[in-house]
């Protein structure tokens, strides 16, 4: 299920596994935390504990990086097809629509989610966008208060690494959302 590259958990799952487990787990009321990793990241965790940590935290960490590819093939691992952040965010849009499941779209400069929110409405006409809040509002009881009304079934986190994954795992037990995905400058991709 996982493989280990220099100490750094990486799940082996396809996006239709990731995809299936993922609604699985909202539907069973499971919270899971998803984290791309890719070799920089790994390399990072080398010198940052606590990164190594946190990453290891994840529920799912996904193999963002053909650098992972080619390692797992050399020590015989069985980690296949490359996951990217953006590709996973698209993904679970397109299950949240198919599942009348809900998003919210966390991080980035003001007015880029909302570009991003349009984008995610052409793409996906069916999917519910519980709310959209910038990643410079200081006030963490707002930001909570914010989430928790919306109450989304998936959140994605754009606040770029590894700031994302300290306030995931800092926040996800007291935030009423089931799936966490850090996404980096995926608001920016999606919105440019
Ligand atoms: N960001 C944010 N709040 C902050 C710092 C950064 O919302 O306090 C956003 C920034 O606007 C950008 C994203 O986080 O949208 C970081 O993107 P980047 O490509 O640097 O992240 P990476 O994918 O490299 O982790």
């Amino acid at each position: 299920m996982k493989e280990k590259f220099l100490g750094v958990d990486v799940s082996n799952f396809t996006y239709d596994q990731l995809k299936e487990n993922i609604i699985t787990d909202i539907d069973e009321n499971r919270k899971s935390f998803i984290v791309a990793i890719n070799p920089e990241k790994i390399l990072q965790a080398q010198r940052d504990e606590s990164l190594l940590y946190l990453l290891n935290q994840a529920t799912y960490q996904i193999p963002d990086g053909v650098g992972i590819l080619i390692a797992s093939r050399l020590n015989g691992g069985t980690i296949r097809e490359r996951v990217t952040g953006i590709d996973m965010l698209l993904a679970l849009c397109e299950q949240a629509s198919l599942h009348d499941k809900s998003v919210f779209l966390y991080g980035a400069k003001p007015g880029v989610a909302d570009e991003a929110k349009d984008r995610l409405r052409e793409m996906y006409p069916e999917l519910r966008i519980a709310g959209v809040l910038d990643g410079y509002v200081k006030d963490y009881e707002y930001i909570k208060e914010t989430i928790n009304e919306a109450k989304p079934d998936i959140i994605f986190v754009a606040l770029g690494s590894p700031r994302q994954e300290h306030w995931i795992v800092d926040h996800m037990d007291e935030l009423d959302v089931k799936v966490f995905q850090g996404v980096g400058g995926s608001f920016d991709v999606l919105s440019g």
